[in-house]
């Protein structure tokens, strides 16, 4: 079981570390990191907007990716030139 909530800046993916639980409103498996005190996950709750990305891949696209590539989607945008020109050459 892996939590659903959508995270990242260049691409959006599920977060996908493993769910401690489920949201009681929503029925998503969500991980500690992503559910709110009272058992609710933090998108149910308003404390998490999805991102935006121009991009997006779906849980089973992710187990697809390595770690490195996950973690490209969610490089910060003042951190992205270094890592995608690196990709680009
Ligand atoms: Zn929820
Ligand atoms: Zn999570």
């Amino acid at each position: 079981m892996r939590c659903h909530v959508r995270i990242g800046q260049l691409v959006s993916h599920p977060c996908a570390r493993t769910a401690r639980g489920r949201c009681r409103q929503c029925d998503q498996p969500t991980c500690a990191r992503h559910r709110a005190p009272g058992g609710d996950c933090v998108v149910c709750t308003g404390d998490h907007v999805p991102p935006s990305a121009p991009a997006s891949v779906t849980l089973d696209e992710m187990l697809s990716f390595t770690d490195v590539e996950v973690a490209a989607f969610d490089a910060p945008a003042g951190a992205r030139t270094g890592k995608l020109r690196d990709m680009d050459s």
